[in-house]
């Protein structure tokens, strides 16, 4: 076991700090030269690699985080598998799948989810996991003891995923009340069309428990094609009612892109003002919502990134599902996610809130020690590429070193 490791690679220039950048060297794609030392896990030196006519041919990266997975249902298509490929028929073939799920199958889906992410390169996942009445009642004791198994690796945050009414019983009282001392976060679905009223009070009564235990909120939002923003309406009209402060994720808020652009702006605005964060999540989107089987549109709803980025919304990207009802594809694999989000998107890796929304903000999403930005003193968790420009990244035949705590994992 080697203590100490240096490289010469590339770095993002937007993912990195140092004092001096005088000899700096910075391509056209953002990727400046240098050369990196860590000592038993922490980052010892980093200063500018300037030889002429001498580019590194390895990119380093810091270790990602995923901010929005559904580890409860991985892999489960080969099973529960949905051709038809649209969100009726996957909640509907997502229920079929309620029916014969034991913790035991969850564990392993976990498990190996997990192992491939690690794998992959995530050093942190927040997942969602299916919340029920007939779930099996040992299953939140058997995640957080996966939660502390894997925790030298890889921090791993739940989000309790139930009905809106789940949080209004005595048994999401106690589950929330679990929660305080394991830092779990309230999940819900917000999605049109529903009744307004109804959906204010359970909010209400959401946001009132939330802040009885101190934890946060996590809610599928406006993951739809009608009603533009209805949801996200909603729920700033309850904050602003009750007056108090929850920490909010939104995860999708894709039909806000339907609205027009200054009210886009202007409901960015309250968002940001109201510290909420948001999770676009294009792969899902993309393939589930407004699906039409004889035309081909590119009318597909998602979080519009650049706006919200705009109205000064801290804005992650995220993968949502792998392999289930919901989505086909995926493998927990972040340079997957770049490969089809980035184009799809149209956000160029060489823009700083590009690689903000993929690196920086999932850290400060899910509150992690380190921000992510690679500097002296910071943790050596990276994952190293060999690449010396971002077209080899999006390339199918890309190898790579994941090192945690300084030490080669794979
Ligand atoms: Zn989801």
């Amino acid at each position: 076991m080697s203590s100490s490791l240096n490289f010469e690679v590339l770095i993002p220039r937007s993912l990195c700090e140092i004092e001096n950048t005088d000899k700096l060297i910075v391509d056209d794609e953002g990727l400046a030269s240098f050369f990196i030392t860590w000592e038993k896990g922490i980052v010892s030196d980093l200063k500018p690699l300037n030889i002429e006519n001498k580019k590194p041919t390895k990119i380093l990266f810091p270790r990602f985080v995923e901010t929005h997975s559904h580890l409860d249902k991985s892999f489960t298509w080969g099973e529960f598998p949905n051709f038809k490929s649209n969100y009726e028929e996957a909640l509907s073939v997502n229920l079929e799948e309620h029916i014969t799920r034991t913790t035991k199958k969850v564990l392993d889906r976990a498990e190996r989810s997990l192992n491939l992410a690690l794998k992959n390169g995530y050093r942190a996942i927040r997942s969602h996991i299916d919340t029920y009445e007939a779930l099996e009642k040992n299953i939140w004791a058997e995640l957080f003891n996966l939660q502390k198994e894997y925790s030298s690796k890889l921090k791993l945050q739940f989000v309790a995923l139930a009905p809106l009414e789940f949080w209004d019983t005595d048994n999401g009282e106690k589950l929330a009340k679990k929660f305080s001392i394991h830092k779990g976060i309230l999940g819900g679905v917000v999605v049109p069309p529903f009744n307004k009223k109804k959906i204010k009070s359970l909010l209400s009564k959401m946001l009132l428990l939330a802040d009885k235990y101190q934890l946060e909120i996590d809610l599928h939002i406006d993951e739809s094609t009608s009603d533009p923003g209805a949801g996200i309406k909603v729920l700033l009209e309850t904050i602003d009612r009750l007056n108090i402060k929850v920490p909010i994720t939104c995860s999708h808020l894709s039909s806000i892109l339907n609205l027009k652009d200054n009210e886009i702006i202007n409901l960015g605005r309250k968002i940001a003002e109201k510290e909420i964060k948001v999770i676009a999540l294009p792969l899902t989107n993309f393939w589930l919502l407004n699906r039409n089987d004889k035309n081909t549109s590119l009318n597909r709803p998602v979080a519009p990134i650049k706006q919200l980025q705009k109205s000064l919304v801290d804005v992650s990207i995220g993968s949502d599902n792998v392999q289930d009802p919901w989505y086909s594809f995926g493998n927990y694999d972040p340079f997957y996610l770049m490969t089809c989000a980035m184009p799809m998107l149209q956000l160029s890796p060489w823009e700083r809130l590009t690689l903000s929304s993929f690196f920086l903000a999932p850290s400060r999403l899910l509150n992690l020690s380190w921000d992510g930005l690679i500097k002296k003193g910071c943790p050596a968790d990276f994952v190293i590429v060999d690449a010396e420009k971002w077209a080899d990244i999006f390339s199918s035949n890309l190898t790579k070193k994941v090192f945690i705590n300084g030490e080669l994992y794979c």
